[in-house]
């Protein structure tokens, strides 16, 4: 899979050379072209910005700059996609979208952002990493990058995708490792006995406990069998009178 970042400041997508995503990009699977936008100033300061018109705060990223550095790539099949606070927030499912695109295009913003025309010009979609102001488009287009790439075959084991947050509507349940006690706290105990029919029921219920105390919002949108209709009213009811559900 293909992304190409236009960008004020490639250097920022170094730390995408670490781990996994670092690994995919060795074997192949994942392929980060950065274009930095001030290469295509024709300016002799290499100037890619300029105050707002109708005056105000902070600069605007200029038009024809951005626009020569998006017209440097092969954009055949390409999905282009502007990060901005302005745009939808971006969630797994629309990960999940993205995973099947060839070659994703992401438009990195600075300072007040990017003039308006050419954003109508080349743009395909507006996308969102949450609702706050960040400084840049540089780390928006790294989280799109690293969990997008995740779906990438050959990238992670596709167990690890299946059973993880929001890969079924649910949050996933708690995870332990070696050793088992640790400041006197004991791993549970189904999951050293080996029995995985067992285990399977426990991390499905836990699964449902961490949904419903966390994020109850996301099983309003979820099929549940009746078993697990059940299992909710339990912590519900558990819940209400303080009581810790049996683990
Ligand atoms: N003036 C813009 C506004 O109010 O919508 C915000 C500009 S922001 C300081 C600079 C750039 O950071 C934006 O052009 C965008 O590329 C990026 N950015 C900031 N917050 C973001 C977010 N939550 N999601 C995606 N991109 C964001």
């Amino acid at each position: 899979m293909k992304f190409s970042v236009l960008t004020l400041f490639p250097e920022m997508f170094n730390s995408l050379n670490e781990s996994i995503i670092g690994k995919g990009k060795e074997k192949g699977l994942i392929d980060i072209n950065l274009v930095n936008i001030r290469d295509f100033s024709k300016n002799k300061h290499k100037q890619v910005d300029d105050t707002p018109y109708g005056g105000g705060a902070g600069m605007v990223m200029k038009a024809d700059v951005v626009y020569e550095a998006y017209k440097s790539l092969n954009t055949k099949n390409a999905k282009v996609i502007f990060l901005t606070p302005q745009g939808k927030t971006l969630n797994q499912e629309k990960v999940k979208k993205l995973a099947q695109e060839e070659h994703i295009i992401l438009l990195c913003g600075h300072y007040e952002g990017i003039d308006q025309r050419v954003i109508e010009e080349i743009v395909d979609e507006e996308i969102s990493i949450g609702d706050y102001v960040l400084t840049g488009g540089e780390i928006p287009a790294m989280v799109l990058i690293d969990s997008v790439s995740r779906y990438v075959e050959g990238v992670i084991k596709k167990e690890s995708i299946n059973e993880e947050s929001f890969s079924d509507g649910l949050l996933e349940y708690p995870q332990y490792t070696r050793p088992e006690i640790f400041l006197n706290k004991r791993v549970p105990e189904v999951l050293l006995s080996g029995n995985h029919q067992e285990i399977e029921k426990w991390r499905k219920k836990r699964s449902l406990e961490n949904t419903y105390k966390k994020r109850p919002e996301l099983l309003e949108n979820k099929k549940l069998s009746n078993k697990d209709k059940e299992f909710i009213e339990e912590i519900s009811n558990a819940s209400s009178k303080n009581i810790e559900p049996i683990h």
